[in-house]
C-alpha cells in the first residue's frame, strides 16, 4: 500500500506510527509544511526504507514562513521529494496570493537547479494557476496533485501538463471526487491519506487506511482488488524512476 501524501509528524506519536508502516511494508510519504520542520521529520525515515521524507512550504504558511526559503533551498540537495508545496486560493489565504505564488516559483525553480524533484502539490481552488506554473517549470510530469477538486477542464489540463494525482479514501467519498478521479489516466494515480488532517468520522485517517482508497478504486476501475494494488505499485515505481535519488542517498540500499 502506498500513501503518497501523509503529515507523519503531525500525528500524536510519529515515531510508533513510522514503525507501524515500516513493519506493514506500507509506503509512506512524510509532507513537511515548513523548512524548519524537515530536520525533525526526516528522522522518522532514516534507517528505513519504506518511510520517504519529502520537503515542503505550505501554500497556507507562505505568508508567515517565506524567510524560510532560503533554508528550503539549503536542504534540497538532501532529498528527492518536495511537498507540501502548491498555492491556495481558497477565500482565507486569497489574500496572500502574490507571496504564495512567489513561494512556489523559487521552489519550482530550485528543485530544477538541483537536477529533478518529485512534488506532492496543494492546488485547493488554484488548479489554473498551479498547471501554469508547473508548466513554465517543465515539472509537470514529476508533480503529484495531491487531492485534487478543480474542474473538470482544470483536470484535463493538468493531464495534459503530464501531471500525477494522490487520491484518498475522503475525496474517493465525495460524488465529485470519485467522477474526477473517473477522469485521472489510470496510470497516473496514487493513493493517499492526508492524515491527521483528513479524517474517517472524528478519527484522523492514517496510511493504513489507504486500504479504503483501494476499494473504491477497484470500484472504479472494474478490476479486483489486487489489480488496482499493482496497478498503484507500478504507478509508484514508474514516478520513481523518473528522478534518480540525490547523492548521498537518503536510503542507502
Ligand atoms: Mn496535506
Amino acid at each position: 500500500m502506498i500513501d503518497f501524501h501523509c503529515h507523519l509528524d503531525l500525528f500524536e506519536n510519529p515515531e510508533q506510527l513510522a514503525e507501524r508502516c515500516e513493519e506493514a511494508r506500507v509506503y509512506v510519504l512524510s509532507v513537511t509544511t515548513t523548512p524548519k520542520a524537515w530536520r525533525k521529520t526526516m528522522t522518522l525515515g532514516r534507517n528505513r526504507r519504506f518511510i520517504r521524507t519529502a520537503l515542503g512550504l505550505h501554500p497556507q504558511l507562505a505568508h508567515e514562513r517565506f524567510r524560510e526559503l532560503p533554508l528550503f533551498e539549503a536542504l534540497l540537495s538532501e532529498t528527492r521529494y518536495v511537498g507540501e508545496i502548491g498555492l491556495d486560493g481558497s477565500p482565507a489565504y486569497r489574500g496572500h496570493a502574490d507571496i504564495q505564488r512567489k513561494v512556489f516559483e523559487r521552489a519550482l525553480a530550485a528543485s530544477r537547479e538541483h537536477g529533478r524533484r518529485i512534488f506532492s502539490i496543494h492546488s485547493r481552488g488554484a488548479a489554473e494557476a498551479v498547471i501554469v506554473a508547473l508548466r513554465q517549470h517543465g515539472s509537470g510530469d514529476t508533480a503529484v496533485l495531491h487531492w485534487f477538486s478543480g474542474t473538470p477542464k482544470e483536470l484535463q489540463a493538468a493531464v495534459a501538463a503530464g501531471c500525477w494525482f494522490s487520491v484518498g479514501p475522503a475525496m474517493l467519498r465525495s460524488e465529485n471526487g470519485r467522477s474526477l478521479v473517473a477522469g485521472m489516466p489510470r496510470d497516473r494515480v496514487l493513493t493517499e491519506t492526508d492524515g491527521p488532517f483528513a479524517k474517517r468520522g472524528r478519527h484522523p485517517l492514517t496510511p493504513f487506511d489507504v486500504r479504503h482508497a483501494i476499494v473504491e478504486l477497484a470500484r472504479l476501475w472494474s478490476v479486483a482488488e489486487h489489480d488496482a494494488d499493482a496497478q498503484l505499485n507500478s504507478n509508484l515505481k514508474e514516478l520513481l524512476s523518473r528522478v534518480p535519488a540525490p547523492h548521498p542517498p537518503q536510503h542507502p540500499v
